[in-house]
């Protein structure tokens, strides 16, 4: 799965990448190999009873690292998915919770399965039985192994496992933090499924309040009436899109999906343009937008960022030569194989590293877990301590100044936190934080030459540093 004519695999390739960094930290080899090493993978075959007959199916679940605990990753399903994509994918996962400081390992699953061609309550029984199996091995618990969404999954498959774990272990008042992504009404936390496409946002404004770096990347101003192409408008890639468009006055100029990609020089309404993916099952057929039916081809047009938010290996040695982007923001995990790396590091075009700029997701899933286990729901107790305090500011400032106060403010002032208002702001907060310091590490040392090794060199540092103070046993 390393991509088009790739020699290397998926976890090659992601190995690859954290190897510049460890040779910029010239850390000991046998530290860096301890590091790569994916500590474990189960594999999993199961039957499920499906319309009168048996059929057997597939999973994985690799766990990279366990220097924190649990281990945190999504699990996808996906008609394509391999032990070497899930080990990928638990390596990314170990390097992203470093850098936004999420205290986990590194896990991801994976079940081989077309989810189109089962009805619900077929996608229950069987989601159910891989969540038993899991279980069974502890690569389902509050304390070892928190799975989530990703590819194929949503809020529903994170209720049925939440929902099966509970039933196997009715003691364990903790069950709720087993799994995160699950709806708001079973434990969820406000502003989880947006998470990841909101953090890929947050990243891109943070990026734009460094002018020099703007300029380094042949870029000029800030985000609006920049011109975007964006690849999936699934969960992330719809979240950033829509925000990008509505909020930041960019201007989506593509959006590519399974069927082929639709273009506007004005900008598209993402808003508009979704609500036709979901009524038609793809984006054929948008009004007031060209059509192409190979939608690869359209990766390649001029544009000033291009956010892959679909699979891995979209941008690999076959066509990144032609890339015209300024500026590429990986919003799915590994977009750019390690030849395509190699080849846009030589022409000077600028990545956004996936293991910063999606770690948005389990950002939100780290505050998720958190609530679980404090079993209270954020800002609950100083919401209105938080309002009364707004109101005697309003008041001293209406005696002081006798000036009219602006309705915005007087609202704003007077108003406690939601849950929502306070994940964002921790969302926010994280992703601005992990910004400012990749961009030191790689403003500061002479062997860092791009934001993904500083990326990595972040990770690694604090990854090695957690070994090498407790020791190896
Ligand atoms: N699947 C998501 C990712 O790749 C989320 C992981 C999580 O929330 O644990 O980052």
């Amino acid at each position: 799965m390393g991509g088009k004519g790739s020699r290397l695999s998926f976890s090659q390739s992601v190995d690859h990448m954290a190897d510049r960094a460890f040779r910029a930290l010239q850390l000991e080899e046998g530290v860096a190999s301890a590091i790569k090493a994916c500590n474990e993978v189960y594999q999993v075959r199961f039957p499920v009873e499906i319309r009168g007959r048996l059929e057997v199916f597939t999973g994985w679940r690799a766990v990279h690292s366990t220097h924190r605990l649990p281990a945190k990753g999504g699990i996808r399903f996906a008609p394509i998915v391999d032990q070497d994509e899930v080990e990928a994918l638990a390596a990314l996962m170990t390097y992203k919770c470093a850098i936004v400081n999420a205290p986990f390992g590194g896990s991801k699953g994976g079940l081989r399965i077309d989810p189109t061609q089962y009805d619900r309550g077929e996608m229950q029984r069987i989601t159910r039985r891989f969540a038993r199996e899991l279980a069974r091995k502890d690569l389902l618990d509050p304390a070892t192994n928190v799975p989530a969404p990703d590819v194929g999954t949503g809020e529903r498959e994170m209720a049925w496992i939440a929902d099966t774990y509970k039933h196997l272990h009715p003691e364990d008042i903790n069950y709720a933090a087993c799994v995160t992504g699950k709806p708001v009404t079973h434990g969820g936390i406000a502003g989880r499924k947006e998470a990841t496409g909101l953090g890929v946002v947050f990243a891109l404004r943070e990026f734009f309040r460094h002018p020099e770096d703007v300029r380094a990347a042949g870029l000029d101003g800030g985000l609006g009436d920049k011109q975007v192409i964006v690849q999936g408008l699934g969960n992330v890639g719809y979240h950033a899109a829509r925000v990008l468009d509505e909020q930041d006055n960019a201007r989506i100029i593509a959006v590519i999906e399974r069927d082929g990609a639709v273009c506007n020089e004005a900008g598209l309404s993402i808003e508009r343009l979704h609500q036709h993916l979901c009524e038609h099952g793809g984006v054929k057929g948008f009004p007031d937008a060209i059509y192409h039916e190979e939608g690869a081809g359209v990766l390649e047009m001029p544009c000033d960022i291009l956010i892959p938010a679909a699979l891995e290996a979209q941008i690999h040695e076959g066509n990144a030569e032609r890339i015209q982007a300024r500026l590429i923001v990986e919003a799915a995990n590994g977009p750019v194989t390690f030849e395509a790396d190699e080849i846009l590091r030589r022409r000077g075009i600028t990545i956004l590293p996936d293991a910063y700029v999606n770690a948005g997701g389990v950002t939100v899933s780290y505050f998720e877990w958190v609530r679980n286990l404090a079993h209270i729901r954020f800002g609950r107790m100083e919401k209105r301590f938080e309002e009364v305090r707004g109101e005697h500011i309003l008041e001293a400032l209406r005696t002081i100044t006798d000036q009219p106060i602006p309705d915005f403010i007087r609202q704003e002032l007077a108003r406690g936190p939601s849950e929502l208002d306070l994940v964002r702001s921790g969302l926010d907060d994280t992703m601005r934080s992990a910004y400012q310091e990749l961009r030191e590490v790689y403003l500061s040392n002479d062997r860092v030459d791009d934001l993904r090794t500083a990326a990595y060199v972040v990770a690694i540092e604090k990854i090695a540093r957690s070994y090498l103070d407790v020791g190896v046993y």
